[in-house]
């Protein structure tokens, strides 16, 4: 956070747990948006009061928002609104002008509001509307347990505005309650302090006391129950998958506990997460206090479970210190992946940890194949003015990003390295930053304190991995990849040998499956091990990609695919496969399913796949 040393912020007075002395607090300077239309240098929200009721029947959140402000002398405010009915809004109590901008495909409309420089609070009457993006609202047949409809939102990367009138830029912090009110049958769940049973009147009261980005304002309505792990984290699920998710996730404890051993105390109080309906368009999103998950990673057997270590290690990068604008995205998902996987190695050792970064190194390797015709979109620093947030979010971001890290572990030593992001994640706590701020702060922090030179401008600001990257190794991948190549070479497998493999080996043995495979060789592996009928999420996406791109028709696997596509909405999953119809040639095939599956999809899947199919509805 840059500081003018002026005028104090009123947000930060209001913490009680402030890290830095009152005198030093000072006005937050605010970065050019590219993605917001608000003006938070001239009047910016800090606390939000949101009162809403959520109908099923209509399909429509309708209430108010009201805001507490800082004005710094502006004659109106402006947030950010899509798709939203505005009713009217109020300053200080008394009705007041609006009006609404021109309107943006992908930013929506700038709602201006006039004020007073004495303005404090504005109140916003609104309904979301059929067009929200933000929210998905599913059919009692779209559950688990088939009996009660389901609402949950996404706010990433610029869709908060879309259930929310607001100023919808990461670099604004605010804190929030909320009255919500629901049908009786249903409990309401947010990103805040969360009830643990029903209330009797579909009721529920929220705070989040902690100053977040809108982004990260998360809501979810459905038949869920609470199961505790530890007196802080514990997690929510329709009744039919309660057990089997208190069982997968049953490690959060101590998962929390490696975390704080490494980069310091959770500041959250409270780790929950709530695994959503299938349609949930991303494998974990990190709302502060709980985080949302997609079914997908429940395999019965924990295999999949980095993924809660990737989101908990958000509370740190991503939701305690925040990237200031969607260009500076690798610093929210680089170092969660560079810190997730420090989680696993704490808990299950470098082995594992070592498979999980190799198979990240296999997805960068892919991503800068397809991007090789747009050599900017591989820097870590972006430029997204005028394209959607979610260009940027691939894996240059997360596994670039992670790889830059590791690599710089590597050149200082992981008692160095430790230190930095200790201090890195300290001084930045409940703030924003971007990336020549981060830069800076390392190389004074860091790399000139210990008289070490370092590539950062090029892994930063250049095309590609530059040639001092890390080299990741497993001893237990090499095997995986001598295993198939022999079977390549001789059509035998010993299948004694490899029956202990955990399912990254899988994953890793099935995505390296050569070009010049036979449909014989495949049929042959799919008869030894039962690809196509795998109950684990992730292996059967990389066999199902294997299949459509070698044009396998075997054991049935056709309709597995497509029943996969019209259950899952994980968009990474999705995305994969229809990208591989696409490659071979089979767009025909592909649409056909894709007519039966989008109306499962989360808009966020639902708009990445419409471009790549060249969909219109
Ligand atoms: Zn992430």
């Amino acid at each position: 956070m840059k500081k003018t040393g002026i005028l104090l912020f009123s947000a930060l007075l209001m913490l009680s747990n402030c890290a830095q002395p009152k005198e030093e607090q000072t006005m937050q300077n605010y970065v050019e948006e590219p993605h917001s239309y608000a003006e938070p240098n001239k009047a910016v929200i800090t606390h939000l009061d949101l009162d809403i009721n959520v109908n099923f029947d209509s399909k429509i959140i309708s209430g108010t928002a009201t805001y507490d402000i800082t004005n710094r002398g502006a004659s109106e405010i402006v947030l950010d609104s899509k798709y939203l009915d505005i009713k009217s809004v109020e300053a200080d109590g008394k009705t007041t002008s609006f009006e609404l901008g021109a309107m943006d495909a992908m930013l929506g409309q700038p709602l201006k509001i006039n004020i007073d420089k004495d303005t404090k609070k504005i109140v916003v009457t609104y309904n979301t509307t059929d067009k929200t993006e933000a929210l998905q609202w599913l059919n009692a047949q779209q559950t688990a347990d088939k009996n009660h409809p389901f609402l949950f939102t996404q706010g990433q990367a610029i869709l908060t505005r879309t259930w929310i009138p607001i100023q919808d830029s990461p670099q604004i912090r605010i804190t929030y309650d909320a009255t919500v009110k629901v049908p009786s049958e249903l409990m309401a769940v947010m990103s805040a302090e969360n009830p643990k049973v029903k209330t009797t009147d579909g009721v529920y009261h929220f705070k989040m006391k902690q100053p977040i980005s809108p982004y990260l304002i998360a809501l979810a309505v459905g038949d869920i129950e609470y199961r505790s792990i530890s007196d802080r984290t514990g997690v929510y699920a329709e009744k039919s998958m309660i057990d089997k998710v208190h069982n997968e996730f049953s490690d959060m404890e101590k998962m929390v506990a490696a975390a704080e051993n490494l980069y310091g105390d959770y500041d959250w109080d409270q780790f929950d997460v709530i695994v959503l309906p299938p349609s949930f368009p991303f494998g974990g999103m990190e709302n502060p206090r709980l985080t949302f998950a997609t079914p997908t990673v429940i395999a019965g057997d924990k295999s999949l479970t980095s993924l809660v270590a990737h989101e908990l290690a958000h509370s740190w990068s991503g939701n305690l210190v925040t990237n200031a604008t969607w260009n500076d995205f690798w610093l929210n998902e680089g170092f969660t992946v560079y810190f997730e996987m420090r989680i696993m190695e704490a808990l299950y050792g470098k082995e594992r940890a070592n498979m999980l970064a190799l198979i990240g190194r296999q997805d960068l390797d892919e991503e800068l194949e397809s991007l090789k015709d747009t050599p900017n979109d591989t820097k870590l620093k972006l430029n997204l003015k005028g394209r959607n947030p979610d260009d940027g979010m691939n894996s240059i971001a997360y596994d670039k990003g992670y790889l830059f890290l590791r690599t710089l572990e590597e050149t200082v030593g992981r008692e160095k390295m430790d230190a930095f992001l200790k201090s890195y994640f300290k001084k930045n706590a409940f703030s924003t930053t971007n990336t020549e701020d981060f830069v800076s702060y390392l190389n004074k922090n860091l790399l000139e304190k210990n008289n070490v030179s370092f590539n950062t401008d090029e892994w930063i600001y250049q095309p590609g991995v530059p040639d001092n990257q890390a080299i990741i190794k497993s001893d237990a991948f090499s095997t995986v990849e001598e295993t198939l190549k022999t079977f390549m070479d001789t059509n035998a497998i010993d299948v004694a040998s490899i029956t202990d493999w955990t399912p990254q080996e899988w994953v890793h043995f099935v995505r390296n499956i050569p070009e010049d495979i036979t449909i014989e060789q495949m049929q042959t592996l799919d008869d030894i091990f039962k690809f196509t009928n795998t109950t684990n999420s992730y292996i059967a996406m990389v066999w199902f990609e294997k299949a459509i791109n070698h044009n396998y028709h075997g054991n049935n696997v056709d309709s597995k695919i497509e029943e996969f596509l019209t259950t899952v909405g994980r968009r990474w999953y999705v995305e994969t496969l229809f990208k591989a119809y696409k490659k071979s040639n089979r767009v025909d095939e592909a649409l056909v399913i894709y007519k039966k599956a989008r109306p499962n999809y989360h808009s966020v899947t639902a708009s990445t796949i419409d471009d790549l199919l060249g969909y219109k509805e």
